[in-house]
């Protein structure tokens, strides 16, 4: 005899999470799909209380249902922060039976919640794979997502504002530049650029025959990379 027979609502299939329990039919809302079942361990006995896996039901503070059995079909039965099932303990006849509290269509996953004590010991360490943790995640993962795009965003547009004054500079220079060419094509341009240049070589060649021309050269550089460091500065910021 199959442990799962047809007539049951449901069938063992794959989950997120591994096996889960799956709807066949539909399941109306308060409907008793399966009953958790398993030997009945006493915590009075040290035998008892000895035992530990992650299929124990606790009843009361005497009686635990060892739920690791096969025959348990209801151990696949996944948790969830958001269920559609949840456990009705019957504490004096000691069982437990997961009981439909939301109407389930076939294909649907059932899942119960298994409680304050469960999820903290297995479930939050891993991280809880449930639809409602799951959806609750990937929101966040949109929201960093956002958030991101929204200070990029917000760089870009400092970026941009910086842009049109560099951009300016470069075509005052640039302008300068066309301004000196075209002073350069007249002849008295060219003369006075000429003896500019020229003033420059005479002015370097006597620092340099008087030893002074490292000092100077020094300096300017010293002063360039200084500048460097401050544009780059500025685009930083
Ligand atoms: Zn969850």
């Amino acid at each position: 005899m199959p442990v799962i027979s047809s007539n049951k609502p449901y069938r063992v299939g794959r989950s997120k999470t591994g096996l889960g329990l799956f709807a066949t039919k539909p399941i109306k809302k308060g409907t008793k799909i399966i009953r958790y079942f398993g030997p009945m361990l006493d915590c009075r006995k040290k035998k008892d209380d000895d035992v530990e896996n992650k299929y124990l039901f606790q009843i009361n503070g005497r009686w635990t249902i060892d739920g690791s059995v096969r025959k348990n079909t209801a151990r696949y039965i996944n948790h969830a922060c958001r269920p559609n099932a949840e456990s009705d303990v019957n504490s004096r006849k000691r069982t437990v039976f997961i009981r439909a509290i939301k109407n389930i269509a076939p294909g649907e996953e059932i899942n119960y919640d298994y409680g304050t004590e469960y999820f903290k010991e297995y479930l939050k360490p891993i991280g809880c794979k449930c639809a409602a943790c799951e959806k609750k995640r990937a929101k966040q993962r949109a929201e960093a997502r956002a958030e991101k795009a929204k200070e990029k965003l917000k760089a870009q547009k400092k970026a941009a504002k910086s842009k049109p004054t560099k951009a300016k500079s470069t075509k005052a220079l640039k302008t300068a530049k066309s301004v000196k060419a075209s002073k350069a094509g007249t002849k008295a341009g060219s003369s006075k650029a000429t003896r500019a240049s020229s003033r420059r070589t005479a002015e370097y060649a006597r620092s340099a025959s008087s030893g002074a021309r490292p000092g100077p050269q020094v300096e300017s550089t010293a002063r360039e990379s200084h500048g460097t460091v401050l544009r780059s500065d500025g685009i930083r910021a």
